[in-house]
């Protein structure tokens, strides 16, 4: 079995968070070390380390994972200029902590990444 990381005691209220949103599914909360005006983790309640170790039975809580990000970007009001929304893995893409988290990153012109 995988081992919990810290975002477990965040979603239990064990360790303090500035948490914005938590239902069955999904708990979402500003990052500890903001890279953006807005920077907030959505992610799922239940374990899953990677998206590696995705499976058919996490869709439901992936699919929350949008929507809330989705209602969250409405929420700080940079819906319309728009946002990033980043998921890492691994080494190479830079993942640090072993419980998948969504990145919404916005509030300010982020420049182009990729293309
Ligand atoms: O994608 P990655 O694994 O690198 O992102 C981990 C994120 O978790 C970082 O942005 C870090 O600031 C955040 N974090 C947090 N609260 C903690 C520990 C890490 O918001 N207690």
């Amino acid at each position: 079995m995988a081992e919990e990381t810290l975002f477990s005691k965040i979603i239990r209220r064990e360790i303090p968070a500035d948490i914005l949103y938590q239902d069955e599914l999904v708990t979402a909360f500003r990052d500890i070390a903001p890279q953006a005006p807005t920077h907030i983790l959505i992610i799922p309640n239940h374990l899953i380390p990677t998206t590696n170790d995705v499976k058919a039975s996490d869709e439901l809580a992936l699919g929350r994972m949008m929507t809330v990000a989705a209602k969250l970007a409405a929420e700080e009001g940079i819906a319309e200029d728009g946002y990033r929304l980043i998921m890492n893995c691994n080494k190479y893409g830079g993942q640090e902590v072993y419980h998948i988290h969504l990145h919404l990153v916005g509030g300010k012109p982020l420049g182009r990444m990729i293309g």
